[in-house]
Formats: structure tokens, sequence, C-alpha cells
């Protein structure tokens, strides 16, 4: 609660403070007098009461341009503390007021649709946006916050046209989000086999954006549903030798074209193609599967472990150790070395000691807290499952 008045004080003298200048020159009374609720109010507050503190501000009669601005303050803090409740009855309170300015009124109208996003609220938040956008009132706030509620909302046509909005207000650049918005539109398209319209949407998304990768990926899953695996497989390895990153979405797309077509052989050259060039984990886990399929078992352990003798990492020794689950002899002493291996690298990287307080990590024992200065804050990290 402190930090309700630690914002609400210096509120509070400045509006005495103004109202004094102002009784010096027009000779009215001082604020506290004219309005002892405001004080009652904070005193509530004070004494961790917050619900009689707002009863207090809402009962107030007077808001004006000094007390208006305390109420949406206090109405702020209270929403990010979580506290939507309150937050919304102060704000609901000060747009009934029929004596609110109409600048007022539209920050109120902000505040208390941001109070109905936290609370989940999302159709009356819209309402509210929505209205300030036609008042032509704080357009770009509500704009973003609409796009925000339509993203959650999954409406994908209403997060274009909010994004085009937005655009064309603030001049900012959103191509890459609404090469999204139509990729996530072709998807839906794509679950129900719509394929007509899902290349429709893609179009539009690589006219946002024409190196999506997204809309790459999605083009490729279109056409092999057509039937054209021809087109998948020259979309999918472009996507596998430009943008290596995707791989491990891109190859099983790849190896169910394949497959489709009963080319698995085809696949197979084209992963070793791809294995001696990258040397990479999906590359290699592929092959193994591979392999175990071909070879058998003992086959496909023995390469993964041969690969991972020179590229350890965790993900590689879990599909390893996955594979040896079922078979006690194939825990080997050169398996125990891969995995002691790579506890020493885990262990280097990972921090000896950390705060309780404030997350520091250190390396060495502090009884002194470097970061927040905390006393016996740290201590030693013991890493547990
Ligand atoms: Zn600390």
């Amino acid at each position: 609660m402190m930090e309700l008045l630690l914002l609400l004080l210096p509120v509070a003298a400045a509006s005495g403070w103004m109202a004094a200048k102002r009784s010096d020159c027009k000779g009215k009374q001082l604020y506290a007098e004219r309005n002892p609720d405001y004080y009652k109010g904070l005193n509530f507050l004070l004494n961790e009461q917050p619900d009689k503190a707002i009863d207090v501000f809402v009962q107030m009669l007077e808001v004006d341009s000094d007390t208006v601005e305390t109420h949406l303050a206090l109405g702020n803090l209270f929403r990010r503390r979580g506290e939507v409740d309150r937050a919304i009855r102060i704000h609901q309170n000060l747009i009934a007021r029929p004596t609110l300015k109409s600048d007022h009124r539209a920050q109120a109208l902000l505040e208390l649709g941001q109070d109905y996003m936290r609370a989940g609220l999302y159709d009356r938040a819209e309402s509210l946006f929505q209205e300030l956008i036609e008042l032509n009132l704080h357009r770009e706030q509500a704009l973003r916050n609409l796009l925000v509620i339509y993203e959650r909302e999954k409406e994908w046509s209403k997060s274009l046209d909010t994004a085009i909005r937005l655009e064309a207000i603030t001049g900012e650049q959103l191509q890459n989000q609404r090469a999204h918005y139509y990729c996530e539109l072709a998807e839906q398209a794509h679950a129900v086999a719509d394929t007509a319209v899902a290349s429709e949407y893609l179009k539009q998304a690589y006219a946002c954006d024409k190196k999506s990768v997204r809309a790459a990926i999605l083009l490729g899953e279109v056409d092999r549903a057509k039937g054209n695996h021809k087109a998948a497989i020259k979309i999918f390895k472009k996507i596998a030798e430009n943008n290596p990153a995707y791989l491990p979405i891109v190859l099983p797309s790849l190896r169910n074209c394949y497959t489709d077509t009963n080319a698995e052989l085809k696949f197979k050259q084209y992963l070793f193609k791809l294995y001696a060039e990258n040397k990479g984990l999906v590359e290699a886990v592929t092959l193994t599967q591979i392999i175990r399929d071909d070879e058998g078992h003992r086959s496909a352990v023995a390469f993964l472990k041969e690969y991972l003798t020179d590229h350890l990492s965790l993900d590689g020794l879990h599909h390893l150790v996955a594979l040896n689950l079922n078979d006690e002899s194939m825990m080997s002493s050169e398996m125990l070395l891969l995995v002691r291996r790579l506890l020493d690298k885990l262990l280097e990287e990972s921090p000896l000691y950390k705060c309780d307080t404030c997350g520091f990590n250190a390396k060495a024992m502090h009884w002194q807290c470097p970061s927040c200065n905390n006393w016996s804050s740290i201590k030693p990290v013991q890493i547990s499952v």
C-alpha cells in the first residue's frame, strides 16, 4: 500500500498547493478545507483500507481537474497491482459523472478499457476502444489495445484492419505482423481443406512479406494437400537450404512428401547430402530413425553415439538415452562418458550461487549481494529435478 501513498501524496500536495495559489488571487478556500473527504480517503489508504478509501473517493461530490488526475492515478495503480475490480469501480464512477470534461472522460474510457482487458472482459473493452476511435480521441492507444484483443481472440481479419489503420496514423511498418495474420487465415482454410482460399491468403501474406518462411511452409503444405508433391518438395528444399534454422519443422514435411509418393530412397539420399553439409542434430536424429528401420537398433545407436562424440548436445543425448531406455546392455562406458562431458559443460555454465531477493547469479559466495545489497540473501544453488 505504500506505493499508493507515495503516488498520491504528491498529487494531494500539488492539489492543495494549486488551490492555495488560486485562493491567493481569487480568495478561494484552501483545497483541503473545501474537500476534507479527500484527506479522509488518503487516511483510509494509509490504514490499508482500500475499499473504504474507494467509497470516499467515489462518493466525493466534486470531481474537478484537480482531483480527477488523482482518481485516474489511483485506478491505474489498482490495475497495475492486479486489483482490477477496484480499478473498474473508480473508472466507472468517473465516467458516470455528467460534469466530467470530455478529455478527462476520454482518458477514463481508455483506462476502463484497459481494466476490462486485464479482467478478460474483451467484448466490453472492445466497445470502449471503438467508441474512442469514433470520437477521434486516443486513437493510437485505442487501436493498439484493439490489436492485442483481436490477436488474443484470434480475430485475424479484424487484426488486419486494425493494423492497417494503425499504420496509417503512426507511419509504423507492420508488414511482418500482417503477413502472419494472412498465414493464420490460410491455416484456418487449410484445416478445413479449402485449398483455394488458403492459396489466396498465402498470396496476400507474400505481398506483405516476400521472405515469409511461414508462408512458404504453408504453401508447401497446401501444395502437398493438392497432390502437387513436386512443387511442395521444391519449396521445402528451398527453405531447408536458405533457412536451416527451420529444418526441424520442414524436414518432417519433406519426408511426408516423399513417403506419399513412395520415394523414400530419394529422401534418404537428400538427407545424407544435408547431413554431410551441416552435420546438424535434426538430420542426425532423422538418419538414426532410418538406420534403425533399415539396419536395426545397434547400428542406429552406434551411429548416434559417434555423431554425439563430435557434436555433443543436451537434445542429442536425450535422443540417445531414449533409444537405449529399454536396453540395459547399451548403458556402456562410452555413454557414461558422454553424459559426464555434458554435465560438466552444463555445470560450468550454470551459476553456483543465487540471491533469493533479486535473483542475482554469482560464481563465488558473497555474504552481501552485490546487486541488491541484502545480507545473507545469497545461497549456494542446488540443481534438482
Ligand atoms: Zn540480491
